[in-house]
């Protein structure tokens, strides 16, 4: 019995690597076939970063990921060099898009992007992916230890820098609480982190990689105000003195910034600062409010 029961259990360990490895190759493929979506120019250029930072800009941007059904309509804006611009708008309005545009997951069908005034599809994607950081909605996770999950926004940082990191993304005190600390595994056969500690660990990985352009794209859970806040605080470390761009579903979030876009099925129908917007009185005003009222609540 025990002679059966010995390669038995093998194969089981087997089969579960197995079929992590597969899980593990599926969503490698998934990304890679994103990425086969659009290939470099062969005259290609790598992204030039100023001092100052890089600003990004929307010309009137057109976009379909089915020609049948357009899903940005004209989008146009700017995010000066070291500012941060916030999108809200209802779900499936695009502002998910504009962040896959920018990193170039697809081509667009009219317009424009640049970024420090050079267009996007003259650039190569190495150089573009490597000048933007993203904070996910939902990062995954490697099978891995946290080191490896935040060391990944740069291979080869010493475990200070990790630390450090983990610091400011107010994360090394949950992680040093674990019995393996650093050395604790994590992802889908380790220990399970809630959306908002899986983000922490991103925003890391994000100050690690240090990139000069940032994309946060907010959680859609609900948090409470306490972890609200804690995310704000965060958001506004990375934030600083990058080009950033927000994906907001929280108005909280966005009161500070530059500039408050507001979309609607693929267009973008208010602009302006978190004030200008509630004395307009217009949408936004009333989103504000129903938070506002829902928070009270
Ligand atoms: P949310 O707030 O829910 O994240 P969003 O405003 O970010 O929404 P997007 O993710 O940009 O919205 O999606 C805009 C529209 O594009 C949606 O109608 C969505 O169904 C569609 N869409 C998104 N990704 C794809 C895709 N890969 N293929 C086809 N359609 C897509």
């Amino acid at each position: 019995m025990i002679q059966l029961y010995i390669p038995l259990n093998f194969l089981g360990v087997m089969y579960r690597e197995i079929k992590q490895s597969l899980t593990d190759l599926d969503k490698m493929f998934t990304l890679m076939d994103r990425e086969r979506e659009v290939a470099d120019a062969p005259s290609a250029q790598a992204l030039v970063v100023p001092p100052e930072g890089a600003a990004l800009c929307f010309e009137n941007v057109h976009f379909a990921y089915d020609p049948a059904r357009p899903i940005l309509k004209g989008i146009s804006f700017d995010v000066p060099a070291g500012k941060t611009v916030a999108v809200v708008g209802p779900s499936g309005s695009g502002k998910s898009t504009l962040a896959r545009l920018l990193f170039r997951f697809y081509d667009i069908q009219q317009g424009r992007i640049t970024l420090a005034g050079q267009e996007l599809r003259q650039l190569t994607q190495g150089s573009v992916r490597q000048a933007i950081g993203i904070v996910p909605q939902d990062t995954v996770l490697f099978n891995d230890t946290v080191e490896y999950n935040i060391a990944y926004g740069r291979p080869g940082a010493s475990r200070a820098e990790v630390e450090e990191a983990a610091s400011a993304a107010r994360i090394h005190d949950f992680i040093a609480a674990t019995p393996k600390g650093y050395a604790t595994m994590v992802g889908e056969r380790g220990l399970k982190l809630s959306g908002g500690e899986k983000q922490r660990v991103a925003i890391a990985r994000t100050l690690l990689k240090n990139p000069p352009i940032l994309i946060f794209d907010e959680a859609t859970s609900a948090l409470d105000s306490a972890n609200e806040r804690a995310i704000q605080a965060e958001l506004s470390s990375v934030a600083q003195n990058k080009t950033a761009l927000v994906i907001a579903h929280r108005l909280s979030t966005v009161v500070d910034a530059h500039e408050i876009l507001v979309m609607e099925a693929g267009q973008i129908i208010e602009r302006g600062t978190h004030a200008q917007l509630l004395a307009a009185n217009g949408r936004y005003a009333t989103m504000w409010a129903l938070q506002q009222s829902g928070e009270a609540a």
